[in-house]
């Protein structure tokens, strides 16, 4: 037995799947026109599975203040944020970050995956215990096995469950860190964040929530779900990514504990890597912005997200439980699911394609994710085209 031999596996697994010359998890973007058209495969097309949720990748002020920084600053830090990768930027973004959320603390992280990976492993430890949805993206997963902590799964946004295992923990729930998500990201499921917060208040919890998906999507100020319920207060930490409503690269999280400061001292994943670079830093300012100043975005957004969901609700397609900008159809086999999916994308449409560990309890998912710069004709060509091929699907 080699070290290589697990990867064998893996070409079997692959090969066993995915018919010769086709590998949808390679998928190769050869030209990008604008945030909702590229070209793939030779064929220009329609991109209906990116979370740009509001379009701002090709958002003119992001790109000159990119193009800007890009000018006077250079191209990348090279440097972790605690030696010489923190520029002004940084700073300013985290400050930006700090006061759009009405919160005391914020750290900007190179990717949202290792802002999960670092402040949770960071944050919780042996002896403490996490409690986490069962349907936690893999960076929360990770951070937690990282983190040694005992670990704690209660059942997908099942409130009966959590109350179950923070009422058997008793005294140490103290220690415990409950973790969710805002907005699930394959299923585009929806958390009952003010159940969960009122449980964690119960029980003397500290709560988490990712809100990759949901930032810049919910509540009045985008601020997402947590201030689409009102729990702000009752929110211990949230962190996010720069890589959806942002159009861009990095994490973060942002908290009103004093202590979220200290992580920088000690957080792995914010010492021990380079930092965004200048430019990313600039965009997402001024994307930050264009949150703050145009909600005509999210407004479009949701018109978009109401239009695909409820069209393909009519057309009788199985989809997750709530209307979200994530529209995930559930296909019954992997084999029909890979060939919509091909199918798709030969008439000009490109969704992602997500089966099982990506996707929840077994499922084979055709996972569409809109965005604010979709026009009304582009969500109409996206319905025409699955209702053409739905036979395909059943
Ligand atoms: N959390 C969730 C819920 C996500 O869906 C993702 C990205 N898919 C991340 C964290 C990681 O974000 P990033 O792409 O910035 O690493």
């Amino acid at each position: 037995m080699s070290i290589l031999d697990k990867l064998c596996v893996v070409s079997e697994a692959r090969n066993a799947l995915l018919p010769p010359g086709v590998d949808p998890f390679n998928v190769v973007i050869e030209e990008i026109y604008s945030a909702t058209e590229a070209s793939i495969q030779g064929r220009r097309v329609l991109l209906a599975g990116t979370n740009n949720y509001l379009g701002l990748t090709f958002d003119p002020q992001c790109i000159k203040a990119a193009q800007v920084s890009l000018e006077k600053e250079g191209t990348g830090t090279t440097g972790s944020r605690m030696a010489n990768g923190t520029f002004a930027g940084h700073r300013d973004l985290e400050k930006d970050l700090a006061s759009f959320y009405c919160c005391s603390e914020a750290i900007v992280f190179s990717t949202g995956f290792v802002a999960n990976l670092g402040v949770i492993s960071t944050l919780a430890g042996p002896g403490d215990v996490i409690v986490l949805d069962a349907d936690s993206h893999a960076s929360i997963y990770d951070a937690c096995r990282m983190s040694g902590a005992e670990m704690i799964r209660f059942r997908h946004n099942n409130l009966e469950d959590l109350e179950k295992k923070l009422k058997r923990l008793g005294p140490k729930a103290e220690k415990t860190l409950i973790i969710v998500e805002g907005i699930y990201s394959m299923l585009g499921d929806c958390a009952p964040l003010a159940e969960i917060a009122a449980l964690k208040k119960k029980y003397g919890a500290w709560l988490l929530v990712d809100e990759a998906h949901s930032m810049g999507v919910l509540g009045d100020h985008g601020r997402g779900m947590a201030e689409a319920v009102g729990v702000e207060d009752d929110v211990d930490f949230i962190v996010g990514t720069f890589s959806k409503s942002l159009g861009s690269i990095g994490g973060y999280c942002v908290s009103n504990h004093p202590e979220l400061a200290l992580i920088r001292y000690v957080c792995r994943s914010y010492v021990f890597t380079a930092s965004p670079s200048p430019s990313t830093i600039a965009s997402v300012r001024a994307a930050l912005q264009a949150i703050q100043t145009k909600p005509q975005l999210r407004t479009r957004l949701w018109d978009n997200a109401t239009l695909l969901y409820q069209g393909l609700k009519e057309l009788g397609f199985e989809l997750g439980p709530d209307l979200s900008p994530v529209v995930a159809i559930r296909v019954p086999t992997r084999e029909k699911t890979l060939l919509a999916w091909q199918t798709l994308l030969d008439r000009g449409i490109y969704v992602n394609l997500v089966f099982p560990p990506a996707a929840p309890a077994g499922m084979s998912l055709l996972r569409c994710s809109i965005s604010a710069a979709h026009t009304p004709e582009q969500v109409d060509f996206i319905l025409e085209t699955f209702s053409d091929i739905k036979n395909l699907m059943t």
